[in-house]
């Protein structure tokens, strides 16, 4: 792994142009969404594929800041436009359900005629779901849902993407130990910054817990940095949580202790994570949480042993990253729902008709074009 990794950050060794090239193959998706609408596909689509509805992935609801190269690309949705987002589906008659009304309905076909649905799910409990995502959905009376990594709300595991993002926003290289070995890495400009992000992010996103709180440990000591106090800056607060548990607008769910990748831990690690998590969580909320959702959540990161521990421990329901929208015959499926991210790369395009009519999904399913697997 060590070789790969190296062999990789050499390729990325160019001039200032990085930040364009993201921009133009971003750019390009977009031409492609906005085609994509152009030429009516959601409309054709939406009759066969989009289903009763959809449960909306989002992270953040914010502006990214300069320096926030690595963590927030795509996580983060602007204010402004998240209320355009709901005030549109209001418009339209949708309804707004939290988890446990998605699981009643689900569970009840008779109710599942006539008005499609939405559910907003927010994932890592960033500190802008009670700063800004809360308000205007309270200000617009419609419910949400926020998967807590206790962990980092507790202040006691480092919101390591934060962290990393900050350090090689701040510094010219990076040294670090990995596995016994000491590593530089050169983060002078803005490519390199975002290439050597996006390696050892990829690295840690399926790390056990103990390695990332050790380079962690080893980063913040060396630049100065104090990883877990980032979270005062990201991550809700205990009393937050408190406020919006009492609007009866909230409902919490549970994301893990670490937010580690389940399937890369091995089964009393796993379950570990998931009922500690769940515990943690409802200490945190101060009632019963019943809801779940696998961090990173894709087929890679969570399988049947998982979906298992989660039903034991009486988890009403699970959600993936799988991207589809929401079909009665998913009540067989609970605890593996599908969700439609919403990407904030593209909230500029015409996202949310491509998402919830079904036709990303559809794409991504049909593999027609590899871009859409990997960015949507
Ligand atoms: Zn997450």
């Amino acid at each position: 792994m060590t070789l790969s990794w190296v062999l990789h950050l050499r390729g990325n060794r160019e001039p200032q142009n990085g930040r364009q090239d993201v921009d133009v193959k971003d750019g390009l998706v977009g031409v492609v969404l906005w085609s994509l609408s152009a030429a009516r596909l959601p409309a054709v689509m939406t009759k066969q594929y989009s289903g009763q509805g959809g449960i909306l992935a989002f992270h953040r609801v914010c502006r990214p800041t300069r320096h926030e190269f690595g963590s927030s690309n795509g996580l983060a949705v602007s204010p402004d436009k998240f209320r355009q987002i709901l005030q549109t589906l209001i418009d339209r008659g949708y309804s707004f359900l939290s988890m446990s009304e998605l699981a009643d309905r689900l569970m009840n076909p008779e109710t599942m005629i006539g008005q499609k649905f939405v559910a907003l799910t927010f994932d890592d409990g960033f500190v802008d779901n009670y700063t800004d995502a809360f308000p205007i959905c309270r200000d617009l009376g419609v419910p949400m849902t926020s998967y807590l990594v206790s962990g980092f709300v507790l202040r006691e595991f480092p919101l390591w993407s934060a962290g990393l993002e900050a350090t090689i926003a701040l510094n010219d290289a990076l040294e670090f130990p990995w596995e016994g070995k000491e590593f530089r890495l050169e983060t002078r400009t803005i490519k390199q910054k975002r290439a050597i992000y996006r390696t050892v992010a990829s690295r840690l996103a399926t790390a056990k817990p103990a390695a990332i709180l050790e380079i962690c440990t080893a980063l913040g000591s060396r630049y100065g940095l104090d990883f877990i106090k980032l979270g005062d800056t990201y991550t809700l607060t205990p009393a937050m949580i408190a406020e919006m548990q009492a609007s009866g607008l909230v409902e919490f769910g549970a994301h893990g202790v670490h937010h580690a990748s389940l399937a890369h831990l091995d089964s009393a690690e796993a379950r570990w994570e998931i009922v500690e998590g769940k515990r943690q969580c409802e200490a945190l909320v101060g009632a019963e949480v019943r809801h779940f959702a696998y961090p990173y959540g894709g087929s890679e990161s969570m399988g049947e042993r998982e979906v298992s521990i989660c039903r034991e421990i009486g988890f009403r329901t699970a959600v993936t990253t799988e991207s589809n929208t929401i079909f009665g015959s998913d009540r067989d499926r609970l605890l593996a729902l599908p969700r439609l991210t919403y990407n904030g790369k593209y909230q500029d395009t015409p996202l949310l008709d491509l998402l919830l009519s079904g036709t990303l999904p559809w794409l991504r399913r049909q593999k027609v074009v590899e871009a859409f697997r990997r960015t949507l």
